[in-house]
C-alpha cells in the first residue's frame, strides 16, 4: 500500500491525534514529517529552543512504536511534494492551526496537492471547539467571553482517542535531516541551560502533570491560581501549545474530576475556554494579532521605542518589585506566571504608556508557552484595546497587587537577588541566563523605580481622558 505523509505541526502527540488515527485507521504506513519552515524558523527564541526539545522527544516516542520522525527544512508545500516523489506516497494529513499565516499556507497546501491528485486532509485537534461552530444567538462571533463559557459549558467535547500501540512504518523512510544541525536553540545562547530544567517536555510529561494537577490542586485552583508563590496552577500551558496534549483530555479530566466533587476544576475548564475565546477571536478577527482590536485606540499617544524605561522593563530592572520579579521569572524558566503577565502588561502600556505590541513582542521572544492567540488577546486585555478588556482607567497598582496575592511576600525574593544576604538560588540563575551585554550583576544595587507608581498612573490617565474627550 502507498504510503500517508502525516505531517506533523503543534501536535506532537499520539494520544487523541486525529490525523494520525485517520491514517492508522485506513491502514496505510504512516511517514511523519515536520517542516522547518519559514513560521518555525521566525518563532522566538525560547518558543523554537523548546520546540525542538519537543520534536526530540516526539522523535524518540514514535521510534519506539518503530516509527520515525522525518525531518526537513523549506518552503513546505516544495517540501511535500519532493516527499511524495521520493516515496510514492498518495495522501497528506495533518492536524489544523489557525492563526493567518498557518491558515494560509495550508489553505496553498491542500489546493495545490489535490490539484495533483494527492488526497489532502486536515483534522481539528488543537481546539476544544472549530472557531467557526461557536456562534451566537444571532450568528454571529462572541466578543464577550462570559456568553461564550455559557454558550459551550455543556457542549459534547468527544472523549480523548488513547495513543495507538503501532505505527505502521514504510518499507524504507525518506532521508531525515539532523535534528541538532537545526540548532533550535541557538538564539538562547547561555540562557539554554539555565531554562532547560524548568521545562517539561513531552507528552508523558504533560500526562503527568495533568494527573497531578486533577489530583492535588485542582480542588484549590480558584484561589490559588492567583497567588504567584505558589505552584497552584497546571503549567499545562508549555504543553498545550506543541500539543504535547490535546485539549480535549485536559476537558475531559477537569469535568470527571468534578464529578467526583472536585468542584474547583470547574475554573480549570472555564480557563480552557479562554484559550478558545483567543482563538475564536483570532480566527474571526485576526487583526487582533497586530493591531488595535478597539480602532478608537490607534490615535493613542503609545511610546514605540525602546527608551530606557522600556529597556528596564525587559530587563527586569524597573525597581516596582512585582514587574522586576516576574520579568526575570519569565527570563529564567520561559514562563510567567499569570498575574504576573497581567501585571507586567498592565505596568508597560499603562505606567510606561508604551504600546502593547512591544510587550507582545518580548513574551513572544522569551516565552516556552507563547502562543499567538493568547499572547495577543492577554496583551490587548491588559491595554484596553482588545476586546473584553480590563478598562484602561483601571491601572494595577503593582505594590498592592503584590501584597494581595502574595501575602508572606515570597515571589520578589525568589527572582530578585540585589540586596538580599544569602539570596535564593532561582534569583542568582538570572544572571546565568542574560546575555552577558547586559552587564548586570547581583551586586548591583536594586534600581530606584524609573517612573514614579503614582505619576505614571496620573500621566496615563490624562491621556486616555484627553483621547476620550
Ligand atoms: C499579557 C498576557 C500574555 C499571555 N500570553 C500567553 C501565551 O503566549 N501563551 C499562553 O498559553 N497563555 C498566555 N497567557 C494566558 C495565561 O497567562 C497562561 O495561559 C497561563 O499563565 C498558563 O499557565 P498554566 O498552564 O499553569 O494555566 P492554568 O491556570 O493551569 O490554566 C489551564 C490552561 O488554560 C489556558 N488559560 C489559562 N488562562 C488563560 C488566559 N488568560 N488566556 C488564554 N488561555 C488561558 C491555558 O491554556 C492554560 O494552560 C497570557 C496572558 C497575559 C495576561
Amino acid at each position: 500500500m502507498k504510503p500517508v505523509i502525516y505531517w506533523v505541526r503543534r501536535d506532537l502527540r499520539l494520544a487523541d491525534n486525529a490525523a494520525l488515527n485517520a491514517v492508522l485507521a485506513s491502514g496505510r504506513p504512516v511517514i511523519p514529517v515536520f517542516i522547518n519552515d519559514a513560521l518555525i524558523d521566525g518563532l522566538g527564541a525560547a518558543a523554537k529552543f523548546r520546540f525542538g526539545e519537543g520534536l526530540r522527544v516526539f522523535a524518540t516516542t514514535l521510534g519506539v512504536l518503530g516509527s520515525q520522525l522525518v525531518l526537513r527544512r523549506g518552503d513546505a508545500l516544495e517540501v511535500l511534494r519532493q516527499l511524495i516523489s521520493e516515496t510514492g506516497a498518495e495522501a497528506v494529513y495533518w492536524n489544523r492551526l489557525y492563526d493567518p499565516a498557518a491558515k494560509a499556507r495550508d489553505t496553498e497546501v491542500k489546493s495545490n496537492l489535490k490539484s495533483i491528485g494527492i488526497e489532502a486532509r486536515s483534522f481539528a485537534g488543537h481546539l476544544l471547539f472549530e472557531p467557526w461552530t461557536v456562534e451566537t444567538k444571532t450568528g454571529g462571533f462572541y466578543k464577550v467571553f462570559t456568553p461564550m463559557w455559557k454558550a459551550v459549558r455543556s457542549r459534547d467535547v468527544a472523549s480523548p482517542v488513547p495513543a495507538p500501540s503501532n505505527v505502521p512504518a514504510p518499507a524504507v523512510f525518506p532521508d531525515s535531516d539532523d535534528l541538532a544541525d537545526w540548532a533550535m536553540g541557538a538564539a538562547m545562547k547561555r540562557g539554554a541551560n539555565v531554562l532547560a530544567p524548568h521545562m517539561r517536555v513531552g507528552e508523558a510529561a504533560a500526562q503527568d502533570r495533568l494527573a497531578e494537577f486533577i489530583e492535588h490542586k485542582a480542588a484549590n485552583y480558584p484561589t490559588d491560581r492567583d497567588h504567584p508563590s505558589v505552584d497552584g496552577t497546571s503549567g499545562l500551558s508549555e504543553n498545550l501549545t506543541y500539543g504535547e496534549i490535546s485539549p480535549a483530555t485536559c476537558w475531559h479530566a477537569g469535568w470527571a474530576a468534578i464529578h467526583r466533587g472536585v468542584s474547583g476544576a470547574e475554573v480549570f475548564c472555564k480557563e480552557l475556554v479562554w484559550r478558545e475565546f483567543a482563538y475564536h477571536l483570532m480566527h474571526h478577527t485576526p487583526h487582533i494579532l497586530d493591531s488595535n482590536w478597539k480602532t478608537g485606540w490607534d490615535s493613542f499617544p503609545w511610546n514605540t521605542q525602546d527608551t530606557p524605561e522600556v529597556i528596564a522593563w525587559k530587563q527586569g530592572r524597573t525597581g516596582v518589585p512585582f514587574v522586576d520579579a516576574a520579568m526575570r521569572q519569565m527570563y529564567v524558566t520561559g514562563i510567567m506566571h499569570n498575574r504576573g503577565r497581567m501585571i507586567v502588561a498592565s505596568y508597560l502600556t499603562k505606567h510606561l504608556m508604551t504600546h502593547w505590541r512591544i510587550g507582545q513582542a518580548w513574551f513572544e521572544d522569551c516565552l516556552i508557552d507563547w502562543d499567538p492567540a493568547s499572547n495577543a488577546m492577554g496583551w490587548q486585555w491588559a491595554a484596553g484595546s482588545g476586546p473584553d478588556a480590563s478598562p484602561f482607567f483601571r491601572i494595577f497598582n503593582p505594590v498592592t497587587q503584590l501584597s494581595k496575592f502574595d501575602p508572606k511576600g515570597k515571589y520578589a525574593p525568589s527572582w530578585i537577588a540585589e540586596g538580599q544576604g544569602d539570596p535564593s538560588a532561582t534569583s542568582l540563575s538570572y544572571y546565568d541566563a542574560i546575555p552577558l551585554a547586559w552587564g548586570l550583576s547581583q551586586d548591583d544595587a536594586y534600581p530606584e523605580p524609573v517612573v514614579g507608581l503614582a505619576e505614571g498612573r496620573a500621566r496615563a490617565l490624562d491621556a486616555y481622558q484627553a483621547r476620550t474627550a
